[in-house]
């Protein structure tokens, strides 16, 4: 008898064990707004949802893109008053609101700054002081003008919304993995995570955080469920010139690269959750990983204590240290040997 229990008991395992053909992952890359993307799903609807978020970043792309001519964005660009979606106007706003909370430090009008550094292109160039100084003044939340779903420019201003829109891209893939009842899932596009839930096993995803100064080495590892892990740092665009190396997120007020001392900043924030519509925690973590980049760890910490807004930090410093918010500090691995030397701060 209890031979034949112990034989019915792994019939069933076996049978249970087949029934979750849907813990099998599925994932795709794809090569979209110029980074690689990764998604990954769990569940019997994981196909649909992969193909429904690969659609969704498609069409953002050509929403927001500023190197696609027919883009709203593109079009804002050319300049007079354009009639933008619903969803462009609002992102422009949550776009200024997080310029505003972060004393310009966060900027989509940097734009023609951008462009003068070419970082990105095959042409860059380190730009005069005079060209610089000639374009900082077309820099400031007050040259783009919103009016319901009108948006204009001041003359010779333009909007690069390369800092902010990867981060609202997530928002959207979360909106479209809850669509399709997908209750375990992970993407990553270009150094923003998002995880869904934990693992199927029920662990909790392992996010590392690279080390800005190796490429092949993690400077820490979060382990995360439902939460939003966005990086920014200067160490994957950059061009050097004459011993020096110049990096793709510029200084509002200087029209420099960013010089602040940060190697890397990463910004935690928790999910959106069901029912929710328009720009979320990952359009916040996009702009404050910037924006916090730019400002330097001083300011950053201060903005994190004083801010108002909910989320926490790794920052990676160049001289050698990984400091951590102690939101984080239940859900942070050191890595040994790494060389960096580990700090929470409260
Ligand atoms: P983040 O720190 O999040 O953003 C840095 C980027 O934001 C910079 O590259 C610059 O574009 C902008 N920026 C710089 N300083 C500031 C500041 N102080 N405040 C606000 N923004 C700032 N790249 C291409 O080379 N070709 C393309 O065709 C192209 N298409 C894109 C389309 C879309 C919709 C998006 C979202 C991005 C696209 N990109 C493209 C990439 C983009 O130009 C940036 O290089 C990229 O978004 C950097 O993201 P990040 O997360 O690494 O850095
Ligand atoms: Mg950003």
């Amino acid at each position: 008898m209890k031979r034949l229990l112990c034989l019915l008991l792994a019939l069933c395992m076996v049978l249970s064990l087949t029934a979750c053909g849907g813990e099998q992952p599925e994932s795709v890359q794809l090569f979209a707004m110029d980074t690689v993307m990764d998604l990954t799903a769990y569940g019997e609807n994981a196909a649909a949802a992969l193909t429904d978020a690969s659609r969704e970043i498609n069409r953002l792309e050509r929403l927001l893109s500023r190197t696609i001519d027919t883009s709203e964005i593109s079009q804002i660009n050319a300049g007079g008053a354009v009639t933008v979606s619903e969803e462009t106007a609002s992102l422009l706003a949550q776009a200024q609101t997080y310029t505003a909370a972060t004393d310009g430090a966060f900027d989509i009008t940097i734009a023609p700054l951008v462009s003068l550094w070419g970082i990105t292109t095959d042409s860059p160039y380190v730009p005069t002081q005079q060209e610089i100084d000639a374009l900082l003044p077309l820099v400031g939340a007050e040259h783009l003008h919103l009016s319901g779903d009108t948006a204009t420019l001041d003359d010779g201003c333009a909007i690069d919304l390369g800092g902010i829109a990867k981060g609202y891209t997530s928002d959207c893939v979360e909106a479209v993995f809850r669509e399709n009842k997908i209750e375990s899932g992970k993407i990553s596009l270009g150094g923003n995570v998002f995880v869904l839930g934990g693992k199927p096993d029920g662990a909790d995803w392992r996010v590392g955080i690279r080390d800005p100064q190796d490429e092949n080495a993690l400077a820490a590892v979060l382990t995360l469920r439902d939460a939003y892990a966005i990086t920014s740092g200067g160490y994957e665009r950059y061009f050097t010139e004459n011993g020096n190396t110049y990096h793709h997120i510029i200084d509002p007020s200087t029209g420099y690269p960013a010089d602040s001392g940060l190697l890397s900043v990463t910004v935690v924030a928790e999910a959106n959750g069901p029912d929710f519509s328009g720009p979320g925690n990952g359009t916040m973590c996009d702009a404050f990983s910037t924006a916090l980049f730019v400002m330097g760890e001083e300011r950053a910490l201060e903005f994190w204590q004083t801010g108002g807004y909910d989320f926490d930090l790794v920052l990676v410093t160049a001289d050698g240290r990984v400091i951590i918010t102690d939101g984080l500090s239940d859900r942070f691995e050191v890595v040994k040997d790494s060389g960096y030397t580990y700090e929470t701060v409260s």
